[in-house]
């Protein structure tokens, strides 16, 4: 570890504490912590995640960091400070907003995403990538859930860190999140290295179901077993735990998640009418192609069964059907 890497990580060690303490224990974090209550964040939440606040200041981590010695140009660089062009002053990046530590799979601190309290804009800033921190290879709560994925062998990937913390709160351990960009190949090595089944557990709205599809592919690819959560609409997981409690949650979300081709079969079927005959044609040739992707030949049979019994058709027509799809696309 070179020493500019390691002054990053002291500072962010450093910065964690202090805005944790901002929160928990000064007047400054009151509308930090009133937010964060109003929104059923317990105290065990809050130590695990280590959330904290930034005082709506331009130099309370700046003057702190400035006291201990540290070279705050370097600082800049590491993403906690910002540099005033026209006269060269730097200033505290975060201000007014929530912060989530976000760690490295050893434990390190490396990273902050900041929430704002209010309806400002943007909603979430997150650190920018540094000699440290590289967004594609980050899962947000990987260093906590490791030993839960471990053992579990498998892992809950959501889109939020609010989500991760909601879900750890309701007793889902293993739960885990990308840093606000889609899944990478890297990230789903990284999953793949603890775990054999992951559990896709995005928001319910069009930009997440998209995306659950996106991660789906990358997360097969890896090797994983992929399993799919579905929320009511318009919902994320921590809207569904604060209106339905945990064990709700685990139950009826999580332990009830879809096998990747119900999911696909189920988001086929939106929007069309099954009673209309062409309708139900187009499904159904839409429903082989997933088909023929499918890597394992027991698989395939099994899901060409299920369809055949489903619509009555001969399994020999929807088999050389789908046998005709899979020699195409190899
Ligand atoms: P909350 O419940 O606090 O509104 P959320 O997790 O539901 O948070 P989403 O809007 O669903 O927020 O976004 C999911 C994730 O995407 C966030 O956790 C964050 O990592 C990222 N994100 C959201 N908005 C932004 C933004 N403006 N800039 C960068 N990243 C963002
Ligand atoms: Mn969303
Ligand atoms: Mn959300
Ligand atoms: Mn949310």
């Amino acid at each position: 570890k070179s020493n500019e890497q390691s002054v990053i990580e002291a500072a962010h060690e450093l910065a964690m504490k202090f805005y944790h303490h901002i929160l928990l224990k000064t007047e400054m974090g009151a509308p930090g912590l009133n937010y964060l209550e109003q929104r059923g964040f317990t105290k065990e939440m809050l130590d695990t995640f280590q959330l904290g606040f930034a005082p709506n200041h331009w130099d309370s981590l700046t003057s702190l960091l400035e006291k201990r010695g540290f070279n705050l140009k370097a600082l800049e660089n590491a993403g906690l400070l910002s540099l005033r062009e026209f006269d060269g002053k730097v200033f505290d990046r975060f201000r007014n907003r929530i912060m989530f530590p976000i760690w490295d799979g050893q434990g390190n601190v490396i990273a902050f995403g900041g929430r704002i309290i209010d309806d400002g804009k943007p909603k979430y800033l997150n650190s920018p990538e540094t000699v440290l921190f590289n967004k594609s290879r980050t899962l947000y709560g990987i260093h906590l859930a490791r030993p839960s994925i471990r053992k579990l062998n498998q892992a809950v990937l959501f889109e939020g860190y609010v989500d991760v913390i909601s879900a750890w709160g309701a007793g889902v351990l293993n739960g885990i999140a990308t840093l606000g960009t889609a899944l990478t190949e890297e990230q789903a090595k990284v999953i793949r290295r603890n775990a054999e089944t992951v559990i896709l557990c995005y928001d319910s709205d069009e930009a997440g179901i998209q995306a659950t599809s996106r991660a789906a592919s990358i997360l097969v690819q890896a090797g994983c077993y992929v399993k799919v959560a579905l929320l009511p609409e318009g919902q994320d997981p921590d809207d569904y735990i604060r209106l339905n409690g945990g064990e709700h949650f685990k139950r009826d979300i999580i332990e009830s998640s879809l096998t990747l081709m119900s999911f696909k079969m189920q988001y086929l079927r939106r929007g069309k009418n099954l009673q209309d005959e062409g309708e139900r044609m187009r499904y159904i040739e839409e429903v082989l192609n997933e088909i023929s992707d499918l890597p394992r030949a027991v698989e395939r049979d099994h899901y060409l069964r299920q369809i055949a019994s489903e619509f009555s058709l001969s399994l020999d027509a929807l088999k050389q059907e789908q046998f005709r799809m899979y020699r195409e696309r190899r």
